[in-house]
């Protein structure tokens, strides 16, 4: 049993849930479903666990979380097994990329921490400014299915570093390695109180949390329409919402050709294709065109699908049959709209047997698309790739831009001041030019329009987690 974690007791709730193995339809564990009462009770014990942890010395927080880090680092093994069992994320990025970036989330804060400084702002002799950043209180942190581990932790590790506390609530459908979090965090010597865990469903246990008096700040992950829902549901509270993508990619016919068609395929395809920051349009410039969806598709139909818990499949399950209903859905549509689809764009036919209730969808790939159809302009979040030609760069930037979101954005070209032209124009909160979405974690993450408010990311994080406080001494 999958247990809340409510002041430093694991407690279990009346009514229960399922989480299921969504390659096999195994169930891998009966979850607590946290009720009303006891997210308020999470809450509460947050909120008491908050003046001592906020006015712990920082070195000796900032220990207590790099130890965190140490035991994920530890453990690296096993979370990326529940990860990929519960999520269906093939293993080699779970265990290579996804589990071990989450440990280093909390290395990088717990030094982000120990750094944290104000500015001064002296007024002639008469007057000093200075500003504090400091701890907000309690904390509700909302993530997503899609890389639970390494999301949630991306929230934690701020949160935690900078003196708050924190109630957390992650996807019903993949509570596994959270529950894995909430052990080592209490083996790490985080108080009881500090870090708390509520499971549930978002109409009830995240409603329940985003609607509480108590909380001060929402960190939350998801869907632009739930993001939408509780800003308008949550009252006066500070929120980062970090929401959804369909983020360009703008191939140049003076590109490194083979780099781009390797990042753009890595950039759909990888994580099943359920990633916010996909690379879910890709634009190719005419004179390219034919030879690029050629050699795209040809690249797409080799990709290994199948046993997530294989280290050779790049595409494993995806998370559940109302998302594989969502995204074949997605591409029905997008045959009648009258694109053109060059791979996949079913089930593998050469499944083992006991990945038949598996959610697969091989590596798809629409071309002759256009920017109005629907798999043009709305997230599908599954492993289908729309290729669009363009003319020139007004071209491109005019169909990059006529979408809603404006998440990240990739650029493929040689040119320089292409570069430069596309960066200040572009209405995405990330471009990354000649690279695939290679993360620093200095770098201020998030987006503009309907992919959400706030930046998270080195600095950037202690506006979301912390208060900015103005002193003015007269002299
Ligand atoms: P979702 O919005 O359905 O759920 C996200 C979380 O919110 C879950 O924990 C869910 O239980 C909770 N939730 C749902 N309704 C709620 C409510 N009324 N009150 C409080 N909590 C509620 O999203 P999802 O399907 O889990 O994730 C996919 C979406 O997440 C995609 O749109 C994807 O682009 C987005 N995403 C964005 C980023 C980013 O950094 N911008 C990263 C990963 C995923």
């Amino acid at each position: 049993m999958i247990k809340n974690l409510i002041n430093g007791q694991w407690v279990e709730s009346k009514e229960t849930f399922e989480t299921v193995n969504p390659a096999t339809g195994e169930v891998l564990a009966e979850v607590a479903h946290a009720s009303p009462e006891q997210v308020a009770a999470a809450v509460a014990a947050a909120k008491d666990a908050f003046p001592a942890w906020a006015n712990m010395p920082v070195a000796k927080r900032s220990k207590i979380i790099e130890r965190l880090g140490d035991l994920i680092a530890e453990n690296v093994e096993e979370l990326s097994i529940l990860e990929t069992k519960d999520t269906g994320l093939p293993i080699y990025q779970t265990q290579k990329a996804l589990v071990p970036r989450a440990a280093n989330n909390f290395y990088f804060f717990a030094e982000m921490a120990k750094q944290m400084n104000g500015h001064t702002y002296p007024v002639d002799d008469q007057m000093l400014n200075y500003t504090l950043h400091q701890p907000v209180g309690v904390c509700a942190l909302i993530s997503p299915w899609n890389v639970p581990f390494m999301t949630g932790t991306w929230k934690t590790a701020p949160c935690l570093a900078l003196g708050n506390t924190a109630v957390m609530k992650q996807s019903e459908l993949s509570p596994l390695t959270t529950d894995f979090l909430g052990k080592l965090a209490l083996e790490a010597g985080i108080p009881a109180g500090v870090f708390n865990i509520v499971h549930g469903y978002g109409a009830t246990t995240g409603d329940a949390l985003i609607r509480n008096d108590d909380v001060s700040v929402i960190s939350f992950t998801g869907g632009t329409s739930t993001g939408k829902h509780i800003i308008a549901n949550a009252g006066l509270k500070k929120f980062s919402m970090e929401l959804g993508g369909k983020s360009p990619v703008m191939i140049f016919d003076d590109c490194d050709y083979e780099r781009a068609l390797d990042a753009a395929l890595f950039g759909i395809f990888s994580i099943n294709g359920e990633r916010c920051t996909a690379g879910s349009r890709i634009f190719v410039q005419e004179s390219i065109y034919d030879k690029f969806a050629a050699d795209f598709a040809a690249r797409a139909d080799k990709i290994s699908v199948g046993d997530p818990m294989d280290m050779d499949t790049k595409v494993g399950s995806l998370i559940s049959k109302p998302h594989w209903d969502k995204v074949t859905g997605y591409i029905n549509i997008g045959v009648e709209e009258g694109a053109n689809l060059i791979a996949g764009g079913e089930k593998p036919t050469d499944l083992s047997a006991d990945m038949q209730n598996g959610h697969f969808v091989r590596p798809t790939v629409f071309r002759d698309v256009t920017n109005d159809m629907r798999i043009a302009q709305e997230e599908i979040f599954g492993p289908v790739a729309v290729l669009i030609p363009f003319k020139d760069e007004a071209d491109v930037l005019r169909m990059a831009n006529d979408n809603e979101y404006g998440l990240a954005s990739y650029l493929w070209t040689s040119d320089n001041g292409r570069v430069h032209r596309i960066g200040r124009q572009i209405e995405a909160g990330m471009l990354f030019v000649n690279s695939q979405n290679v993360r620093d974690l200095r770098q201020p993450f998030g987006g503009i329009k309907a992919s959400g408010t706030g930046r998270e990311g080195g600095t950037y994080s202690f506006e979301v987690f912390s208060e900015l406080k103005n002193v003015c001494i007269s002299m």
